[in-house]
């Protein structure tokens, strides 16, 4: 299954993510992840990619394109993968779209998850990580008083892009760059959409029923 997760910042494609990439066992690639895991990590690509990431901005394409390339190209990848906040504008899906191509594959799927603009600032707002095992917590949805992980006791923390100025942002960012995939991937005939308000969980469900038909 070769699977993207589209939606505005906070809909929850980072936490549908892990549960849909392990029900389906095949690998969850963030492209939020590894940058600001190069961003930690000090890398020429975490510094580059800083700047742009800390206003709210994309990273230029050629720097994204190249590191998706070199993910897709691992092992774990060549029976399937879940795409999580890639592509994110139009000539990153055609690029992807002839990347695919020119190794026999191509996608299956694309999932929307549907939120309001009220529902994904509520959740922006109270969203923290665990810095040891990469979980994503609420801080009012999950009640998390301690700043603690309940799954692996790590310290959660607040990424620096959710502060509400460049929340604000990245939701034009989106409007303006992310969303006219909704219409391309919809003309291409591989758009599903599915509601992601409600429980976690009842999301998950809703997405793995959306994803079944178009399982092999
Ligand atoms: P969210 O899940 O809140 O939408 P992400 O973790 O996916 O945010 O991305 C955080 C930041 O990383 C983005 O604001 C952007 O700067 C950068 N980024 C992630 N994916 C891409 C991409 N496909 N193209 C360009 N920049 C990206
Ligand atoms: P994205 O990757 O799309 O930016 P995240 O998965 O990081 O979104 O979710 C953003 C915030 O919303 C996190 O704090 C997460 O715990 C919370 N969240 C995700 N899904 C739900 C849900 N169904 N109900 C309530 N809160 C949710």
């Amino acid at each position: 299954m070769r699977l993207v997760l589209v939606g505005p910042p906070g809909a929850g494609k980072g936490t549908q993510a892990q549960y849909i990439a392990s029900n389906l066992s095949i690998p969850k690639i963030s492209t939020g992840d590894i940058f600001r895991a190069n961003v930690s990590g000090g890398t020429d690509l975490g510094k580059l990619a800083k700047t742009f990431m800390d206003r709210g901005d994309l990273v230029p394409d050629e720097v994204t394109i190249a590191m998706v390339r070199d993910r897709l190209s691992e092992d774990d990848a060549q029976d399937g993968f879940l795409l999580d906040g890639f592509p994110r504008n139009v000539p990153q899906a055609e690029i992807l779209k002839k990347m695919l191509a020119d190794w026999g594959q191509a996608l299956d799927l694309v999932l929307e998850l549907v939120v309001d603009d009220d529902e994904v600032v509520r959740r922006l707002a109270g969203r923290r990580t665990c810095s040891q095992c990469g979980r994503i917590w609420h801080v009012e949805f999950d009640d998390k008083q301690d700043d603690r992980c309940d799954a692996c006791d790590g310290a959660l923390f607040q990424r620096d892009d959710d502060k509400e100025e460049t929340v604000r942002h990245r939701l034009e960012v989106y409007g303006e760059q992310t969303a006219p995939l909704i219409s391309y991937y919809a003309d291409e005939g591989i758009l599903v959409g599915v509601d992601a308000t409600g429980p976690v969980e009842e999301v998950t469900q809703r997405a793995m029923e959306a994803i079944r038909p178009f399982m092999g």
